[in-house]
């Protein structure tokens, strides 16, 4: 019987095996699909984490440290995908891929979320270099420089407005004539001069070079106009995938609460409403979507594993 099941090796997963081990929890075994890092590890760089600024490094190089450290204590890899947990009486199940089982008192779900692509031409071979899906991430980049924005959604307004205290302009691009979002954050972002809304209109290519992106043609979907928008970011806001498969029954109900958007429900302790299980990082309702938060929710995770353990015994 495993301690506890960590299921996800990004910054959550990670930190909450470096607590739960380093707190004393002694059978403590990470699942993780690939090699531990994450969604960061596809980044070319990282500004936003205290106490590391090297533009000469990837979020490939940031992440490396984290796995010497977050072993050194103990912590268990297995490199499986884990196709469902599974409750029974005052322990968990964990099945992962080609059947196997692992029991568990207690499982950490950090398998994070997964920005949605449009579909446009170049946007796969432009992202991560001029095309982003983290305005808290690479909004600086574009300081005093114009960006484009897709979406009609709540994120790509809210991020809008975000943008447009860093940015010299933001064009946001819509492909309907009216908005998803809530109607006050509308009126926020009609009332800024920066802020220019594009509707019915689709990002038809976006284009560049080895250097990465160079700019945008914007279709009008109802003339089938086309728009040259050079020299530009462009931030697509076109929704999130939740990775929650794992806390599905065989039914494809949820084993625990989650909101309309299949984030899950959590309180402070990251204890999600099934007595033992706990969720961390991009998973989670309200995520701030950062290595940073999401590490900090790791680490809570651990610790409240190890607190649940010992009022078992
Ligand atoms: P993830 O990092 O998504 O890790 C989840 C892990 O779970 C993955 O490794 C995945 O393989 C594994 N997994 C999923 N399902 C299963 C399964 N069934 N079985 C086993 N394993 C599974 N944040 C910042 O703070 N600053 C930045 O500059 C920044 N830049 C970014 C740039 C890019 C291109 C991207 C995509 C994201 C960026 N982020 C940035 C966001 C940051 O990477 C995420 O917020 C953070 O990684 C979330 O951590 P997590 O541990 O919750 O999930
Ligand atoms: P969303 O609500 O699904 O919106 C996605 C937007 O992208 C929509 O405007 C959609 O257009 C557009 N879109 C989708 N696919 C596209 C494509 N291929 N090409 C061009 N445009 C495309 O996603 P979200 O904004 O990430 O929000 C997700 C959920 O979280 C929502 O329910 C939202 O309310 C919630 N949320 C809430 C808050 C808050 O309460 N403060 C903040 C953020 C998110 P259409 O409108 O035409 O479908």
């Amino acid at each position: 019987m495993l301690d506890c099941a960590i299921i996800g090796g990004g910054p959550a997963g990670l930190t909450a095996g470096l607590y739960a081990t380093r707190g004393g929890l002694r059978n403590v075994t990470l699942f993780e699909m690939g090699m531990p890092g994450g969604q960061i590890t596809g980044s070319s760089e990282i500004e936003n984490y205290p106490g590391f600024f090297d533009h000469t490094k990837t979020g490939m190089d940031f992440m490396n440290g984290w796995q010497e450290q977050c072993f050194a204590f103990g912590l268990k890899h297995k490199m499986k995908k884990v196709e469902r947990v599974v409750k029974r009486d005052n322990h968990f199940i964990i099945i992962v891929e080609g059947g196997e089982t692992y029991k568990a008192l207690t499982v950490i779900t950090c398998t994070g979320s997964t920005p949605k692509r449009a579909g446009f031409k170049g946007e796969n071979e432009f992202f991560g270099r001029g095309i982003s899906t983290c305005a808290t991430c690479d909004g600086f980049f574009y300081k005093n420089k114009p960006v484009t924005v897709l979406g009609g959604g709540d994120t790509a307004l809210e991020e809008a407005l975000y943008l447009s205290n860093i940015c010299s302009d933001v064009y946001v691009v819509h492909r309907r004539e009216t908005f998803r979002t809530a109607p006050p954050t509308l009126e926020r972002v009609k009332k800024k001069d920066n802020i220019h809304i594009i509707t019915n209109s689709v990002i038809e290519e976006a284009y560049g070079g080895a250097m990465g992106l160079d700019g945008v043609k914007i279709r009008n979907i109802k003339t089938d106009e086309v728009v040259d928008m050079p020299n530009t970011g462009l931030f697509v806001f076109v929704g999130h995938n939740v990775n929650n498969s794992v806390l599905k029954d065989k039914n494809g109900e949820f084993i625990c609460e989650v909101n309309n958007w299949g984030q899950v429900v959590v309180d402070l302790s990251m204890r999600t409403n099934l007595s033992g299980l706990f969720v961390a990082g991009d998973i989670r309702i309200q995520a701030p979507k950062q290595v940073v938060s999401s590490a900090g929710d790791g680490a809570v995770a651990g610790l409240q594993a190890i607190s649940y353990i010992q009022e078992l015994s």
